[in-house]
């Protein structure tokens, strides 16, 4: 695997929606906590869409995308495009101990969809679910309406379609209006769906990438002990539960996020 030395932070657009950024391993972060986080998003969302051109698109980052966008020119370029990003993996919280504005805690998605959605609820705000086989994506949608009864789902899709058939994806997202789209797809697909088709959802409000978010509605799949997930050892955890899929992604890219968290991170781009 060759690092790439091209260090691109400075060319990650800075909108307003988040004023302190730092740089984290190459990457643009918002320093902000989860309910700050959660409270920007939905005050976005309140506002008029017809008065925007596109939804507000928030990615996340934990070591792997690190590696990814130090190492893959198109993946790099594709996560360029988000508005904001968070620190879903706590070795950027770690490291961002290194600068003078220090993010004050991590923002995992599986937690942060949480604060969104105590925050939906108050505000009368809807979802759309897209990603995950059918069955983990149902069960999702039930342990959400369960859990926030008050937040509307307008639409959920399970995320196993081709590019040619995505159309019929988007345009039922189009339809459904949602003030959030979760997409659930894995880190390389959801970046790529979102980009390919974040000019056809104007009707969104904001597009937020989960990973395997809908995976932890459902019993088999569980989250790492707390005690791990706040010493940044939830990459161990998962590579116990899925060997097979884990091991060798976290046996070669966790050095190099190593390096690319101790060399590149910094206060400001
Ligand atoms: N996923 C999906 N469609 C795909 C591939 C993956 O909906 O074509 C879902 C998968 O079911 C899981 C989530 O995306 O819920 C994350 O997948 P994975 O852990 O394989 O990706 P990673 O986030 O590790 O890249």
């Amino acid at each position: 695997m060759k690092l790439a030395l091209t260090d691109d932070a400075r060319e990650i657009r800075q909108l307003p929606f988040v004023d302190n950024t730092i740089v984290v391993g190459g990457i643009n972060i918002g320093v902000l906590n989860r309910s700050e986080w959660a409270e920007r998003i939905i005050r976005h969302c309140r506002g008029d869409k017809a008065a925007r051109n596109k939804p507000l698109v928030i990615f996340a980052a934990n070591s792997y995308v690190v590696t990814l966008f130090a190492v893959d020119p198109v993946f790099r370029a594709g996560f360029q495009q988000a508005d904001a990003v968070t620190a879903d993996g706590q070795p950027l919280v770690f490291a961002s101990w290194m600068t003078k504005h220090p993010i004050p805690e991590r923002s995992a998605t599986t937690d942060l969809f949480h604060d969104v959605a105590r925050a939906a609820a108050a505000a009368d705000q809807s979802f759309f679910l897209l990603g995950a086989t059918e069955r983990n994506n149902g069960v999702a949608e039930a342990e959400i309406k369960r859990m926030y009864p008050k937040v509307r789902i307008v639409g959920r899709r399970h995320g196993y379609f081709t590019e040619d058939n995505e159309h019929e994806v988007v345009e039922a997202i189009r339809n459904a209006r949602p003030d959030i789209l979760w997409v659930g797809l894995g880190i390389k697909k959801q970046v790529e769906f979102v980009n390919r088709n974040i000019d056809l959802l104007r009707s969104v409000g904001c597009v937020i990438t989960c990973g395997g978010l809908f995976d932890y509605f459902t019993p088999e799949i569980k989250r790492a002990p707390i005690w791990m997930q706040n010493n940044a050892l939830e990459w161990l955890f998962r590579t116990w539960q899925e060997p097979r899929k884990y091991f060798l992604r976290y046996l070669i890219t966790n050095p190099a996020a190593v390096f690319l968290l101790l060399t590149r991170t910094r206060t400001s781009p």
